[in-house]
């Protein structure tokens, strides 16, 4: 179905035409109609589906058919979203689709100063892209007055649940009129989330796109098994002999994703990382450096990855699996965007068997395993307890979560499965049978 037949003004067609798309995706199909209705709407879509144009474009819609040009702004939509870097590209996206439209728009986060965002306010602003922490400090601050509020947005709710922002949430809520359109998108949909949408939502559309915690089927996905000593040097020799000049790197810490980056450089990648204890600045530069190719890995913990948008991202890479297996479907989600092709290579260490498990129950089917040859794991290595403090804690609106979640990282022993290469799955030898995910041979188990 294209753009053209879903109702939309020629300004709206034309910024998306500006942005190169005819065709509008599954959730826009779906999505774009409804909002249009009017409806309230729940969203099962995760990003890479193009659900930001599914709620961006009907609602800029919404707004020029209710609000004629000249009239003094005030905020009439509100999106809330769980990072800053997510906030900063749904911003984006709101400007580029509304190019053609007189509304004016802010984008609100914390970590950077408050200033600038309260003379924007005060000049007028239609549209309000925020996270919840630092709206929150406008509204007591009074730099903001939401009580004019029509459409409110929730976006990835279910990250934001995660990050302990349902206070906030709530709070928010007290201050927008009830009476209003609410848009509530997530990846996942646990029971907090439909109670969340219960109380939120009224007899709201539900849609979905993707079933439920089922990974794009676009992403090519390997594990490496090797040992946690050799993960770098493995990663180095990978990223080195097929020539990526960029690829996005998991850790679960703030502190590997440091020392990753340190010893990536050390071997002469150009490598940033990107975190919560960063500060604003320094995650805008890392994230602006790596899509313009200047640096060539980014590595990134789970929450400040959350919502990067990276336009044809070739490669992801897991050097350490996340605590949480629906981590693993966000990571892997950065690359294969909107139907391009991506790869994500997860380097798996005997400390990492049960997450592996979990991660491929989830998924439903098993991960082709690719035995590097050089890299044969030590089966006298015992596996270690992994340590969940990872990178979850930290403050409102920092993007690192208040509530960690928790999961028995028991010890693996016993699931070990052996070290040797099963015939025909290995990768044959040298570099040249790794090229480009081409003539590797791949086991039944592999997912496609
Ligand atoms: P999202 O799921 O909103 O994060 O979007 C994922 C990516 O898809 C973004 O880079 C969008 O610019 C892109 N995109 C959105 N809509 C379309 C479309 N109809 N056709 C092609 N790409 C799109």
């Amino acid at each position: 179905m294209f753009f053209k037949d879903l109702g939309l003004s020629a300004e709206l067609l034309r910024a998306v035409e500006k942005q190169g798309y005819d065709k509008a995706t599954p959730i826009q199909q779906q999505a774009i109609p409804l909002v249009l209705e009017g409806r309230d709407v729940l969203a099962g879509a995760q990003t890479g589906t193009g659900k930001t144009a599914g709620f961006t474009l009907p609602l800029l819609q919404q707004l020029q058919n209710r609000h004629k040009d000249g009239q003094k702004s005030f905020p009439k939509v509100l999106v809330l979203t769980p990072t800053r870097e997510l906030a900063a590209q749904v911003h984006e996206s709101v400007r580029d689709y509304g190019a053609y439209l007189p509304f004016r728009s802010a984008v609100i986060f914390g970590g950077v100063s408050i200033n600038p965002q309260k003379q924007k306010l005060i000049k007028g602003v239609d549209i309000v892209v925020a996270t919840p922490g630092r709206l929150l400090d406008h509204v007591q601050q009074r730099s903001i007055d939401l009580s004019r509020v029509e459409i409110l947005v929730l976006d990835e709710a279910d990250r934001m649940l995660d990050m302990g922002f349902i206070h906030d949430i709530r709070r928010v809520l007290k201050v927008i009129p009830k009476q209003r359109q609410t848009l509530l998108f997530s990846a996942t949909f646990s029971n907090e989330i439909k109670q969340l949408a219960s109380e939120f939502l009224v007899k709201p559309a539900e849609i979905q796109v993707t079933p439920e915690n089922t990974a794009t089927e676009l992403v090519s996905q390997i594990v490496y098994p090797v040992d946690k000593k050799r993960k770098r040097e493995l990663l180095s020799q990978q990223i080195g002999e097929e020539n990526w000049q960029q690829v996005l790197i998991f850790t679960r810490t703030k502190h590997s994703a440091n020392k990753l980056a340190e010893q990536l450089d050390n071997d002469g990648i150009t490598s940033a990382a990107i975190h919560g204890n960063k500060s604003q600045g320094a995650r805008t530069r890392a994230l602006s450096d790596f899509k313009a190719g200047i640096v060539r890995a980014l590595v990134a913990t789970d929450i400040a990855a959350r919502g990067i948008d990276i336009d044809k991202l070739p490669h992801v890479v897991n050097f350490e699996l996340p605590n949480v297996p629906e981590d693993y479907i966000h990571r892997i989600g950065r690359t294969a965007r909107a139907g391009q092709q991506g790869s994500a290579i997860s380097l798996v260490c005997v400390d990492e068997l049960k997450l592996l498990k979990d991660i491929e129950r989830l998924l439903g089917k098993n991960i082709e395993k690719v035995y590097v040859p050089g890299y044969d794991v030590d089966p006298s290595i015992k596996a270690e307890l992994i340590q969940n403090g990872s990178n979850r804690g930290g403050g409102r609106g920092n993007a690192g979560g208040g509530r960690g979640r928790s999961q028995g990282a028991g010890r693996t022993g016993g699931e070990r499965s052996g070290t040797g290469r099963p015939g025909g799955a290995g990768r044959s030898s040298g570099a040249g049978a790794r090229a480009a995910g081409g003539a590797r041979t791949r086991s039944s188990s592999g997912n496609r």
